[in-house]
C-alpha cells in the first residue's frame, strides 16, 4: 500500500525558527525518500517572485502517530541550485561534526517546555496565580501536576519512533516539563531533539494544548525554561584535566555562545532561579548557579561530562551543538 511521509523542516521565522511539515504520499515499497519543495514565500524563506525552496531528507524514523509504514522525515532546506538555504543551520554543523568526529563528542540535552491552555500556563487558575513554586518539580497529584497524559503519550511516541530519549520529569512551575535526549553524537542529538519537539507539538494539539519553548513564559518569581546541554568527548570521559580544560575553553568564548543560545536569553539568565547572569561566566562542581556545572559524581570519579546550563529552551540544537563542539574540541585537540 502507498504510505505517508511527513516532511518536516525549520522555517525562516525571526528570531526563532518554527517547525513546518506537510505530507507526501510514496508508492508501496518505495524506500528512497525523494527531494521535495515548498513555497518559501509563506515561511519567510523566499520572496514571492522566486518562491521555490527545496526539501532534502536527512533523517527519517517511523511515524508513531500514523503508524504502519508511515514515516517522519527531517529535511534540510536548500536553494534551487542545491546549496544550503541561509536558514539551514544543520548544514553548518555537518562539517564541524565531521572535523572533530575522532574526539567522539556526545551531547545529552534537557529540553524544558511549558504547556499553555486557554491562553495561560496549564494549571494556572483563570485570572490568577497558583500556589508559589515548591512542590511542582517531580511532583505527583492533581493539585501539582498538569498535562501528564500528554507527556506520557509523547514519551511513548518518541520510543516508538526510535529517538534517543532518556527520561522525563515535571518541572518547577505548574505546566512545565522536561524531556532529555542523548547522549548522542552532535548531528544525531539535534535531529532527534527537533523530531521530539515536533512530536510534542503534534500530540499536544490533539489535547487542545500548545507546548511552548518560551524561555521565560511567566515573568516574576517563576522559573524560566532552559535546555541544559550536557557534553563530553572521549578524553573528558577519562580525564578530569580535560573536564577543566573544556570549562576554560567555554569561558574564553562565552559571549559568542550566549548570543547564539536562544532569543531572549537575558530575561532567563538573570542570576536567579538556578541561573548565572548572562554577562558573567563561571563554572563549578554541583553548582546550579554557575554557567557550567560539573556534576559531583564527575569530580568524584575524576572523569565524565559537563553541563552547560545557559542554552534557552528555544535554542536551535544545530547551533548549540556546533558551537560547543567547535569551542571545546579545538581546545582539547591542540
Ligand atoms: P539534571 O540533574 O541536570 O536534571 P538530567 O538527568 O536531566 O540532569 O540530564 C542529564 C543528561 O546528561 C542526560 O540527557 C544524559 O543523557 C546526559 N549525559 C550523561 N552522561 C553524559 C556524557 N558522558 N556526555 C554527554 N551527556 C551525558
Ligand atoms: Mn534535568
Ligand atoms: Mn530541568
Ligand atoms: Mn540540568
Amino acid at each position: 500500500m502507498a504510505y505517508k511521509a511527513e516532511y518536516i523542516w525549520l522555517d525562516g521565522t525571526e528570531p526563532t525558527a518554527r517547525l513546518r511539515s506537510k505530507t507526501k504520499i510514496l508508492e508501496d515499497g518505495a524506500t528512497d525518500l525523494p527531494i521535495w519543495g515548498f513555497d518559501g514565500s509563506s515561511t519567510n524563506q523566499a520572496p514571492g517572485s522566486n518562491s521555490d525552496c527545496v526539501l532534502k531528507p536527512v533523517f527519517a524514523c517511523p511515524d508513531p502517530i500514523r503508524g504502519g509504514d508511515d514515516k517522519l522525515v527531517m529535511c534540510e532546506v536548500l536553494l534551487t541550485d542545491m546549496t544550503p538555504h541561509p536558514t539551514n543551520t544543520r548544514a553548518l554543523l555537518t562539517p564541524i561534526a565531521e572535523k572533530f568526529a575522532a574526539q567522539e563528542p556526545w551531547f545529552g540535552i534537557e529540553q524544558e517546555y511549558t504547556f499553555f491552555k486557554d491562553g495561560r500556563p496549564h494549571g494556572f487558575p483563570p485570572g490568577g496565580f497558583p500556589a508559589p513554586q515548591a512542590f511542582y518539580y517531580c511532583g505527583i497529584g492533581a493539585d501539582e501536576v498538569f498535562g501528564r497524559d500528554i507527556v506520557e503519550e509523547h514519551l511513548d511516541a518518541c520510543l516508538q519512533a526510535g529517538l534517543g530519549i532518556s527520561g522525563i520529569n515535571a518541572e518547577v512551575m505548574p505546566g512545565q516539563w522536561e524531556f532529555q535526549v542523548g547522549p548522542l553524537s552532535p548531528l544525531e542529538v539535534a535531529d532527534h531533539l527537533w523530531m521530539a519537539r515536533w512530536l510534542l507539538y503534534r500530540i499536544a494539539e490533539d489535547y487542545g494544548v500548545s507546548a511552548t519553548l518560551d524561555p521565560k513564559p511567566v515573568k516574576g518569581d517563576w522559573n524560566g525554561a532552559g535546555a541544559h546541554t550536557n557534553f563530553s568527548t572521549k578524553s573528558m570521559r577519562t580525564s578530569y584535566e580535560d573536564i577543566i580544560k573544556a570549562c576554560e575553553a567555554l569561558g574564553k568564548r562565552a559571549s559568542e555562545h550566549v548570543e547564539n543560545y536562544g532569543a531572549d536569553i537575558e530575561n532567563r539568565l538573570t542570576g536567579q532561579h538556578e541561573t548565572a547572569p548572562w554577562h558573567e561566566f563561571s563554572y563549578g562542581v554541583s553548582n546550579r548557579g554557575a554557567s557550567v556545572r560539573i556534576p559531583w559524581q564527575v569530580e568524584k570519579d575524576g572523569k565524565g561530562y559537563i553541563e552547560d546550563r545557559r542554552p534557552n529552551a528555544n535554542m536551535d540544537p544545530y547551533v548549540v551543538a556546533r558551537l560547543i563542539t567547535e569551542t571545546v574540541c579545538s581546545a582539547l585537540g591542540s
